[in-house]
């Protein structure tokens, strides 16, 4: 039996980044990978997805160009180019990430794996047994879509859209989530009609309040037509395309449905309670902090924990873990602030706590905002506004949390997020100088609360 000190099981963005670290530190490791070397991440999310933003606001810019004096005859735009374009990227991604493997010295096995017990992997590909001094579970995530809605079969998943070779003319998306929403406002803004059916009065569940509230006027005036308070009953296929039943009995006919409605961590079929690894009631594996599981020796990483379910997370997780095992290192913490992003058009962004959360944690809270029609849109006459909000603690000045709506909202929060993850304060926002003309520099030149929660002045 092949032995080695470490069986990767899933080459995703955390098993990747496990496998190449312990390697490179002298561990002897095989990595296991079903479908592509690259994961969700590279091949059917962050990546394609970004990719397809971009191609989204191409032709906003060409509208926008209007007001600065161009003009542009006959624009088409081709999704089938765009696909290709995409996946000849994609290609050479997975090929940069098995190059990348290959040269740490990771032997790759192109199979599924599945936990047999007693420190062993079956190979599903050949039948081969082979054993490991540790195992590290990275098999990710996948989206649900098996749930009881009559004709779901006739429903697309973010995993079926990257595939798609033509684009519908008509699109419904369930879902309010960050993948629902960036799917329907890439497709909107490439010309489908998109429809957005959702539970709940808002989207973006767990962003801060007024920032769902902005985007969803955003959106809507954008021209995607939100459905909230609503959801899908059944599903049929009829001469004019798909019928999508909603629960309040309306009917939308549409030509395609994406379910975005949640994703379920990927630990079906895997052997876990042979192995005597337990699961939640969600299907993720339960760790501890130093990412080991209920079984001596078996460990996981990244969305099949179902904690953070952000590519950088998985990253962290995975380097974290060989690091401490295979370099001896103490373990680092994980990064309680979590700067992300909503790539909708216009995008969201968001890092530390929302104004409900500092609230609830917080006795004396102050809260910066404003709202400013971009400098471009002066020209290009384009409606919508910036949305800029600080969340400080009064306390001690600390920044809390920072939250936007607006362009490029998601390269300015990583910024903000290296100020906030070093402890700035509000008066270190007061005390830099204002880059101009900017839409970031509103970050440095917010003096006034606009609302102070607590009574009392000291905290
Ligand atoms: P994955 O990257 O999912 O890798 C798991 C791998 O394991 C897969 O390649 C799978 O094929 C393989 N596998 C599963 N079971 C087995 C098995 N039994 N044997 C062998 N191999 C197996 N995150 C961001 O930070 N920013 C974004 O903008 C963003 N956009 C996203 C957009 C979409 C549409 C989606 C779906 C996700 C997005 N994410 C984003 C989330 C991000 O992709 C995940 O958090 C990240 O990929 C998780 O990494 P992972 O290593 O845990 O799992």
């Amino acid at each position: 039996m092949r032995r080695y000190d470490l069986i990767v099981i899933g080459g995703g963005s955390g098993g990747v980044r496990a496998a190449r670290v312990a390697a490179t530190q002298g561990a002897k490791v095989l990595l296991a990978e079903e479908s592509r070397v690259g994961g969700t991440c590279v091949i059917r999310g962050c990546v394609p997805k970004k990719l397809m933003v971009l191609a989204s606001r191409v032709g906003m810019e060409m509208q926008d160009g209007r007001g600065f004096g161009w003009t542009f005859d006959a624009a088409r735009f081709s999704w089938p180019d765009l696909k290709s374009n995409v996946d000849a990227e994609l290609d050479r991604l997975e090929h940069a990430y098995a190059t990348a493997l290959s040269r740490a010295g990771v032997h790759t096995e192109a199979s599924r794996a599945e936990l047999l017990g007693g420190g062993c992997v079956k190979l599903c590909s050949t039948g081969e047994r082979i054993s490991g001094e540790r195992i590290l579970v990275a098999t990710g995530a996948t989206p649900i879509n098996d749930d009881d809605l009559i004709g779901r079969s006739l429903c697309a998943t973010s995993d079926d859209f990257f595939n798609w070779t033509t684009q519908p003319r008509r699109v419904v998306v369930q879902g309010a989530g960050y993948i629902a929403l960036e799917l329907a406002c890439l497709l909107a803004r490439l010309g489908s009609e998109v429809s957005v059916v959702f539970r709940a009065d808002h989207i973006l569940r767990g962003f801060d309040q007024e920032l769902r509230e902005h985007l969803q006027a955003e959106l809507a005036a954008a021209g995607i037509r939100l459905v909230p308070r609503a959801t899908l009953t059944a599903i049929q296929r009829d001469g004019q395309g798909l019928s999508a039943t909603l629960s309040d009995a309306s009917v939308i006919t549409t030509d395609a449905i994406i379910r975005a409605i949640g994703r379920r961590p990927n630990t079906r079929g895997l052997g876990l309670a042979r192995a005597g690894v337990t699961t939640d009631d969600r299907d993720a594996i339960v760790v501890d902090d130093d990412f080991q599981t209920s079984a001596r020796g078996i460990y996981a990483v990244g969305d099949v924990t179902n904690r953070i379910q952000l590519t950088p997370m998985a990253i962290r997780e995975g380097h974290v873990f060989a690091e401490t095992v295979y370099a001896g290192r103490a373990r680092s913490a994980l990064p309680s602030i979590v700067p992300t992003a909503v790539f909708t058009t216009p995008e969201l962004a968001t890092v530390g706590q929302t104004e409900a959360e500092a609230v609830a944690w917080h006795e004396h809270v102050d809260v910066y905002s404003t709202q400013f029609r971009p400098m471009k849109a002066t020209l290009s006459g384009r409606a919508g506004k910036c949305f800029m909000k600080l969340i400080v603690k009064r306390a001690d000045d600390r920044i809390l949390g920072a939250h936007l709506v607006g362009p490029d909202a998601g390269e300015m929060i990583q910024l903000l997020g290296v100020a906030i993850t070093m402890g700035a304060r509000k008066g270190d926002l007061d005390a830099t100088l204002a880059v101009h003309p900017t839409g970031a520099e509103e970050w440095v030149t917010m003096r006034t609360p606009t609302r102070r929660h607590g009574r009392s002045e000291a905290a």
